[in-house]
């Protein structure tokens, strides 16, 4: 077997748009899958990508080839306290942008990254380890291959789950991201175009452990009931389109990000919350920021220099801190059910709803993490 320039472990979608990318920029790269990816249509789950990771994935090619239902513009997004009167807008013509994300099927992104892999031509899909001066670890959460270097995996669980369905309504969702802060849990309507178009939304609903066991033993119509009961109809009469399915919810921050020949990238570096929508976006950025690191190093530098390798670990480490920051301090904030903490975060929502440039600079991260 030949060397390889970069080996990638996972083939998750940071693994192959990493394998991808580095296969534009004129790298040989050997993507070692293990385990088995979902099955199509067997993730309900769908993304919300910030604008900068749809531009990754259009240098790529692979935006452009996912079919239109696969991914759906929000236009608006309406954020809920736990009184009535709090609440926050976010709207994509107030900042002057498109969309404020798109939410992306991930088993068609999943489908779409898998056919690119196979036609790229220096792209060799290997079954076991082998030769090459940069490994590059993209082996999600639970990466074995990071514990094996000694790295340590920082993690707080949350006790927390996150249910993921698709569902139809009754009502056109109108581009409007609609989410509940309901102390403690956390109730998100993505706008989706299937299988409905304009009628359906995704669903991740962020839960306690046992309320979440609860919620996913429940038959149809008893869930919906509760979803109705929960989003107050705002979003119209939803009714389940797929089945169920629940993640437990972390926080976790690996150790070192890089060393002599490796490197960590998404989950393996780093989970977040999802009440944002940011792990994969922080996951795809990374892939962006090594990649620009690559290509613009030296001549004479090698792939596995650590000293290369860390100026990709200090390009992200901001980023991805202020990231967890927010979203760590969101879920706090919102777990506690005490008056006071109420009262604070509801008038909160609504002195940010009106600061126009705090909202601008909030939006602008979210587009761009
Ligand atoms: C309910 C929920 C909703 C979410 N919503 C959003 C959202 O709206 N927007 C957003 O940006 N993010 C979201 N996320 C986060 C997002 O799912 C993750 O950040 C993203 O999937 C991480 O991708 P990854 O490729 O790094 O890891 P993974 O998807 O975990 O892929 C890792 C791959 O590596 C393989 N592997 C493991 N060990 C090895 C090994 N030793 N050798 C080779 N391969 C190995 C695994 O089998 C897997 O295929 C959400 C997460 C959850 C749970």
């Amino acid at each position: 077997m030949k060397d390889f320039d970069v080996q990638v472990l996972g083939a998750g979608i940071v693994g192959r748009c990493l394998a991808l990318a580095l296969a534009r920029a004129g790298l040989s790269v050997a993507l070692r899958p293990e385990g088995a990816r979902p099955a199509d249509g067997d993730d309900v789950r769908a993304y919300a990508l910030n604008a900068a990771s749809v531009e990754l994935l259009r240098g790529l090619k692979v935006w452009d080839a996912l079919p239109a239902h696969a991914a759906t513009a929000v236009l608006d997004m309406h954020v809920q306290g736990d009184a009535h009167a709090a609440a926050i807008d976010f709207s994509a013509w107030q900042q002057q942008v498109s969309a404020l994300a798109w939410i992306t099927d991930a088993a068609l992104l999943e489908r779409e990254l898998a056919a690119a892999v196979r036609f790229a031509p220096h792209i060799t899909v290997v079954d076991a380890d082998v030769p090459a001066a940069l490994t590059a670890l993209c082996e999600g959460k639970g990466s074995t291959t990071r514990a094996a270097l000694g790295v340590a995996f920082e993690r707080v669980a949350y006790g927390h789950q996150a249910i993921a369905a698709r569902l139809t309504s009754s009502k056109a969702h109108q581009g409007i991201a609609r989410q509940w802060f309901r102390a403690p849990d956390v109730l998100a309507l993505l706008p989706f175009d299937a299988p409905q178009p304009q009628r359906s939304y995704a669903l991740v609903w962020s839960l306690p452990n046992a309320r979440a066991q609860q919620l996913l033993a429940l038959d149809a119509p008893a869930f919906e009931h509760e979803l109705m009961r929960c989003s107050g109809g705002e979003a119209g009469t939803l009714a389940l389109a797929s089945k169920r399915a629940a993640w437990p919810l972390m926080q976790a921050n690996a150790s070192a990000w890089c060393g002599p020949g490796w490197v960590l990238l998404g989950d393996a570096a780093h989970v977040v919350h999802p009440l944002a929508g940011q792990g994969l976006n922080l996951g795809l950025a990374d892939v962006a920021a090594l990649v620009g690191v690559i290509r613009r190093r030296e001549p004479w530098r090698a792939l596995g220099d650590e000293k290369l390798l860390r100026r990709y670990a200090r390009e992200r480490a901001a980023p991805t801190w202020a990231t967890g920051q927010l979203t760590d301090g969101l879920m706090r904030l919102f777990a506690d059910d005490l008056p006071l903490a109420r009262e604070l975060r509801n008038r909160g929502l609504t002195l940010v709803n009106h600061l126009s440039p705090l909202k601008r600079w909030l939006t602008a991260r979210a587009l761009n993490s």
